[in-house]
């Protein structure tokens, strides 16, 4: 046993501080991002903000609804190809710059993957998902997945610590998912003990998969506009959003009635919920780790999204960061023991 006595610290535990600047107006702040991936090469240009892979968040709905402002939704996984391309060959050409697909790392998931792949050639986005990317099999997929589409990019996790951040960039992965424990429905650090603080994990993945030209997306635990600042802030490429994104007309969730209020069925993926939904119950040697809430009902996501636009934007002219690109330069986090006035909740 050890203890590593460096705290480690999570949204809550800072706030950003402001710097003088010449930006006049939030308008002028860029929010693109441009990229050009390590292994497949290709270049990309879009709002680095993905919907989650959750069957109440990543929906073809949400998909053409976050493309109209740049952003991009990561697929749950249950869509067949038949739905896929079904839906793409209404679309722009544009949108393969939207999505992303996901596969877990069973064979018939593989099996799926490659269907989806020759149905969709023109398909940029792979997204490799477990609930722990730290075993053998996973890093083995990656590779297997990088030989099989030498050009497609791969984001690959979940994960929160440098050395396994290298293994996956040198084993094939593009960008790494990074989190583990602070998703919105998540129960893993009740149910197992294990976690990282997500902004502390966002630090140094970044700047381990930086060092190899890899990226990282950082996965759970945004619950404001703020927290998504702090996250560009500690230098991750893009965010991944599931509860902010969830109860909106895009969202797929099944809309109840709860005391006259409208509400919308939001689950954890691997939750009793969706495991009964999906793979007809819990099976014996696991656990659910993951939650079955509501969300109030917000109507459609582009009015959320654009908040969330706005929030950045104001973050960066507080920062004096012209770009989002330069808000990790100009952000230096203060630790704090209080967040914001609760007097009216
Ligand atoms: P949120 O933005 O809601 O805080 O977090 C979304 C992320 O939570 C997802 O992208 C995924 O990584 C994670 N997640 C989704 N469902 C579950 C679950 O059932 N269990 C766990 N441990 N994590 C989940």
């Amino acid at each position: 046993m050890r203890i590593d006595n460096e705290v480690k610290l999570g949204f809550k535990d800072v706030l950003i501080r402001p710097k003088r600047s010449t930006l006049k107006s939030r308008s002028q702040v860029e929010m693109n991002r441009t990229y050009v991936f390590r292994h497949s090469q290709t270049t990309w240009s879009g709002v680095p903000i993905i919907a989650a892979n959750m069957d109440t968040v990543g929906t073809l709905a949400m998909a053409e609804a976050l493309a109209r402002h740049g952003a991009v939704t990561a697929l749950h996984k249950y869509y067949s190809p038949e739905e896929l391309k079904r839906f793409l060959a209404r679309q722009d050409d544009s949108i393969y710059d939207h999505i992303m697909v996901s596969t877990g790392t069973m064979d018939a998931d593989l099996e799926r993957l490659k269907q989806i792949v020759h149905a969709l050639p023109l398909l940029k986005f792979i997204c490799i998902d477990v609930a722990n990317g730290y075993t053998e099999n996973f890093v083995a997929v990656v590779q297997r997945v990088r030989d099989l589409f030498p050009d497609k990019v791969i984001i690959a996790g979940n994960v929160v610590t440098g050395e396994m951040v290298e293994e996956l960039v040198l084993s094939g992965a593009d960008v790494v998912k990074v989190g583990i424990g602070p998703g919105s429905v998540c129960t893993t650090r009740v149910k197992t003990g294990v976690g990282y603080p997500q902004l502390s994990a966002i630090i140094e993945c970044a700047d381990a998969a930086h060092g190899l030209k890899g990226l990282i997306v950082a996965d759970g635990g945004c619950t404001c506009a703020g927290d998504i600042a702090k996250a560009f802030g500690a230098g991750t490429d893009f965010t991944m959003l599931g509860g902010m994104l969830a109860g909106h007309d895009e969202s797929g969730g099944e809309i109840l009635d709860e005391n006259g209020e409208k509400v919308v069925a939001f689950y954890g993926m691997s939750s009793r919920a969706a495991m009964e939904k999906h793979s007809g119950g819990v099976a014996d040697y696991r656990a659910s780790e993951g939650k079955a809430v509501t969300v109030p009902y917000r109507g459609p996501v582009e009015d959320t999204l654009l908040d969330i636009l706005g929030g950045l934007r104001s973050t960066c002219t507080y920062v004096g960061a012209a770009k989002l690109k330069e808000l990790s330069k100009r952000t230096t986090f203060i630790r704090v023991m209080e967040q914001h006035n609760r007097a009216f909740g």
